[in-house]
């Protein structure tokens, strides 16, 4: 039997609105458990997001926070929660409740069963945007096909680690984090749980479409390589093909009295070609980017202040 020391971390962005329901709804649940912490992690809000996590503080010294410099993202925010937690099992999820808290309960039963992760599946969500559903759905349809991992559709950053799994994935200081194709690509053994996801309670998602197809491309390119490879395939391709052209041309000239004519044709493949180049520059462009990044070895987060140590210093 595992003991009961549970943490749950949980990024929060300009969520001034969410954090009291989060915190009473998760301390409702965690009462029950000998032995708990909440870390909220400030990633730069602008608004009253961290006065009120102090005040909950005041009330409550199972409750941390960790007070980021400037805006790191949410990967980012998620990290420093491992990396501060203390917990047999860290379970992180977002501060809006779309990820009802009350699962927990079941997670931790799953995890106190032997499961190393549980992980949850948002079915469907018909009360969400068009438009998010279907770039979520390519999105993980893209990441499948172009990846050797296995990300479930639906599996978001909300799930129940055990302390060793959290220890492994402490060990990953890579620039460009992408959790969810990380624990995917680490193994140990899973369970996933299903549930439909609540509507955001107060605020607005901060994840902008432009964040959206950052993001994935940032998945993607953290995790394969194909992209490269298809260039090479393309360009064989096409240098075939306009070899076979080139020796159909030779043909007719010689051989018949109908010479190839009309510009078009070769207007439209040298502007195809050029675009293809073009397209595998800017391929190659953002491979070289992410070693560039990655060479600097900067930390992934700065934090400013927190309730860990007793004179505020700024760590990394
Ligand atoms: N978040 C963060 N930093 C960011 C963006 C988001 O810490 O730069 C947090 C945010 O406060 C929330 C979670 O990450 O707790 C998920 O963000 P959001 O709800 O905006 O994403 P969505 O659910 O719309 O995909
Ligand atoms: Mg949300």
């Amino acid at each position: 039997m595992k003991n009961n020391i549970i943490s749950i971390i949980i990024p929060a962005y300009n969520e001034e609105k969410n954090i009291y329901l989060i915190y009473s709804r998760l301390e409702k649940l965690l009462r029950n458990y000998l032995d708990y912490e909440i870390i909220f992690i400030d990633d730069g809000s602008t608004d009253n997001t961290l006065n009120h996590i102090k005040d909950i503080r005041q009330s409550n010294a199972r409750v941390h926070y960790l007070v980021f410099s400037r805006n790191f993202g949410h990967q980012n925010a998620l990290k420093a929660g491992f990396d501060f937690s203390r917990g047999n099992c860290v379970i992180s999820l977002d501060a809006d409740l779309q990820h009802p808290p009350e699962l927990i309960v079941e997670m931790i039963d799953k995890w106190k069963q032997g499961f190393d992760i549980v992980y949850t599946i948002r079915e469907d969500d018909k009360r969400s945007s068009l438009l998010k559903r279907v770039t979520s759905d390519l999105f993980y349809k893209i990441i499948n096909l172009l990846s050797d991992l296995n990300v479930k559709k639906g599996a978001a950053d909300f799930r129940l680690l055990d302390r060793k799994v959290v220890d492994v994935l402490k060990k990953f200081n890579e620039h460009f984090l992408f959790y969810r194709g990380l624990v995917s690509w680490l193994g140990f053994k899973k369970y996933a749980i299903k549930y439909a996801p609540n509507e955001r309670f107060g605020g607005k998602s901060k994840y902008s479409l432009k964040r959206m197809i950052s993001f994935a491309l940032n998945g993607i390119t953290s995790f394969s390589i194909r992209p490269l490879r298809v260039s090479i395939f393309l360009g064989l391709f096409l240098s075939i093909i306009s070899f076979c052209y080139g020796f159909y041309a030779v043909f007719m000239k010689l051989f018949t009295n109908r010479a190839i004519s009309g510009w078009a044709s070769v207007l439209t493949s040298v502007l195809f070609i050029g675009g293809m180049q073009f397209m595998f520059l800017g391929i190659l462009g953002e491979y070289l980017g992410k070693l560039f990044m990655e060479s600097k070895r900067r930390p992934n987060y700065i934090i400013k202040d927190d309730s860990f140590r007793e004179n505020n210093k700024t760590i990394f």
